[in-house]
């Protein structure tokens, strides 16, 4: 018998060679019929494979990022088999998984077009029907190699795994393909599946080697989750930025400057209000502001590191002579302003903030709206502090994070923690003091975060902060990264107690990342329609006929001593006109206004995204409008208290 360890430390006795099927079935049956992989001793494997010795088990089903890998995956090897059906001449070369869905690249002469998907998905739908089941077989490379021969691309990819032992799987009447594994036990369990797109793609991203067709596909445990998937897919179209910014005229692209954004005095509006709160939170946290050149001389960043670590990717001028770089980054200029006088401990720590401007080269095939731009003004800033203040500072990074993307209305955040990779500089001795400090200050504010190990950056370990927006996708923002490297090459330094002289710790932090691809996610998630704090018309006045107009421009004045930034529409259009041009302007308010309410001091309200709307007193609309501009509440309902 064989003893078997269970998540919940729970032992179960089983007999020696027994499936870890078997085992799921003694755990229970609906466990059973939901498991599609497990993991011995936290390593992925079949279910089919045999109980051998004590070990730990954890069943894996669909309900698991590992389970949902492991069934798209499946999904891929079931499309390759249906377009090795319909193109026989098809070559397979490489099938991984991506977000929400995988992919297979494909080495066919005719081209596989998006009309050819129903009949892709068709022959999918077959081999899934046939429940067969995924059958690994194991052989030595050299019998791989030898099984493969003339096959160059399964060849290339024997020959990318530094394992001696070659597995293959095959689901019935002859199909088969290297794979690693695991997989779902049967074709009948690849769960619920749609083919998204095709694409070019070179062998290995090689502009040399031949253009592959790279087929894009989708994979969920159920219908209900790939048509829920589909609907976010359908619903962020609408929510594009690029053509929200476009119809909302809040900023927009030219040739002449391909990847930096115009931005518009309706993106401004939204612009200023971001940075006036930024800077008010900053305050309160003990931030000083800062502003540094965005062009600096050749010799600072060769200093800096970036010169051999980030050529690439920087723009350069030449003048007088010598050559300048546009910065990429804001630390060194930072730097140079912490060098511009002696540091005492006391003055420790150190919280120095700056929206600085930067420009980064990205290729023109990445390029995307604003969630991807040559230039972009970063909300950055760098603590300097003693390694002791490395924790307390980490909180105070952190507090300062969530209070901001609260204030914006992300509630859904999760926190992953990169540690030493193989290279990098510093000793194991700093490494581990100031990775414990990053895990004190996260488990301090109990807060559940993944570990990246080995994902660091060569010069310290960070923290990322992801958000998660109203279609479930996830965008990193902020980041917290130490840097043991940078107060060394700039001969950084503060006087200790001791009356030596010591290096400070650097931590870079930024909590937005980028503010035009953060005003573009926050397009997005609110589909244009901005929080009132942040929208740049925040109420309409509508006139119903000429009778009521010397009454929209009392209305339109008491806005504006109020400070709430409004438009009075005194045209001779319908008002359903005026009414729908408001909608489709995404405004919060719109305030009706005919002689009943010149009669009565008050205004017909409509509020964005409500279907009722509601006649109250003007002054008493001023005084809940503000209210909630000055605390940045996202609700827009009118209560009405007293
Ligand atoms: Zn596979
Ligand atoms: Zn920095």
């Amino acid at each position: 018998m064989a003893k078997v360890t269970l998540p919940d430390s729970g032992i179960l006795t089983i007999t020696e060679g027994a499936s870890l099927k078997q085992v799921a079935e003694q755990i229970g049956a609906g466990l059973a019929k939901a498991a599609i992989a497990a993991k011995i001793n936290g390593e992925l494997v079949d279910l089919s494979v045999p109980v051998t010795g004590d070990i730990s088990v954890k069943i894996i089903t669909g309900k698991d990022s590992e389970g949902l890998e492991i069934i798209r995956h499946s999904c891929a090897h079931v499309m390759a088999e249906a377009i090795c059906t319909i193109w026989p001449a098809a070559k397979l070369v490489y099938g991984p998984t991506v977000e929400d869905g995988f992919y297979y690249d494909i080495d066919l002469d005719e081209p596989i077009r998006p009309v050819d998907f129903p009949r892709i998905e068709e022959k999918m739908r077959e081999i899934v029907a046939a429940d067969k089941p995924f059958i690994r077989q194991e052989m030595s490379r050299a019998e791989a190699l030898a099984k493969l021969a003339g096959d160059k691309y399964k060849i290339d990819n024997i020959n990318r795994t530094d394992s001696n032992t070659i597995s293959f799987y095959s689901h019935g009447d002859g199909f088969e393909d290297l794979c690693r594994g695991p997989h779902v036990p049967s074709t009948g369990r690849v769960g619920s599946f749609k083919i998204m797109s095709v694409a070019g793609a070179y062998w290995h991203g090689d502009p040399t080697q031949k253009m592959l067709q790279r087929v894009y596909g989708t994979a969920w445990p159920s219908q209900k989750e790939l048509d829920e998937y589909l609907m976010r897919l359908e619903e962020a179209k609408k929510r594009d930025h690029r053509v929200l910014g476009k119809q909302l005229d809040l900023f927009s692209f030219n040739e002449a400057g391909p990847g930096f954004a115009f931005i518009h005095p309706k993106g401004m509006i939204i612009w200023n209000e971001i940075v006036e709160y930024w800077r008010d939170v900053h305050n309160r946290f003990g931030y000083k502001e800062i502003k540094t050149p965005i062009i600096l001389n050749e010799q600072l960043w060769h200093r800096s590191g970036h010169w051999d670590n980030y050529k690439e990717n920087m723009y350069f001028t030449n003048f007088d002579g010598a050559i300048y770089a546009v910065k990429p980054m804001n630390c060194p200029g930072g730097c140079l302003v912490y060098k511009t006088r002696q540091h005492s401990y006391r003055e420790l720590p150190m919280r120095i903030a700056e929206l600085g401007l930067v420009h980064r080269h990205e290729a023109s095939g990445v390029m995307h709206g604003l969630f991807r731009v040559r230039q972009f003004t970063q909300d950055d800033a760098h603590i300097y502090c003693t390694p002791v203040q490395i924790e307390s500072e980490v909180i105070g990074v952190i507090d300062l994070t969530f209070e901001i993307y609260r204030t914006f209305g992300f509630e859904d955040f999760h926190i992953e923690l990169s540690t030493k990779p193989e290279k990098h500089i510093g000793s194991d001795e700093v490494w581990d003091v100031s990775t414990t400090a990053l895990k004190r200050a996260l488990e301090r504010k109990g807060i559940n975060y993944k570990i990246n190990e080995g994902d660091g950056a060569f010069y310290g370990p960070k923290i990322d902060f992801h958000i998660r927006d109203c279609l479930k996708r996830s965008w990193q923002l902020g980041t917290i990264q130490l840097d043991f490297s940078m107060p060394h090459r700039f001969d950084m330094v503060y006087t200790d107690e001791d009356n030596t002289e010591k290096p400070p710790v650097m931590i870079h932090r930024a909590v937005l990342g980028s503010f035009e691809r953060f005003i573009g996610i926050l397009i997005e998630h609110y589909g244009g329609g901005m929080p009132l704090w942040l929208s740049p018309e925040q109420a309409r006045v509508l006139t119903i006929s000429e009778k009521t107009k010397d009454y929209a421009k009392i209305i339109f004045d008491k806005l504006k001593e109020a400070r709430i930034r409004s438009v009075c529409d005194l045209s001779d259009e319908k008002i359903n006109v005026k009414i729908a041009k408001a909608y489709s302007e995404k405004l919060p308010f719109m305030l009706v206004v005919g002689p009943k309410e010149a009669q009565s001091s008050t205004v017909n309200v409509r509020i964005r995204g409500e279907k009722e709307n509601k006649t109250i007193k003007i002054d008493d609309f001023l005084k809940i409008a503000r209210g909630k501009i000055s605390s940045k509440e996202i609700n827009l309902a009118l209560e009405i208290d007293g």
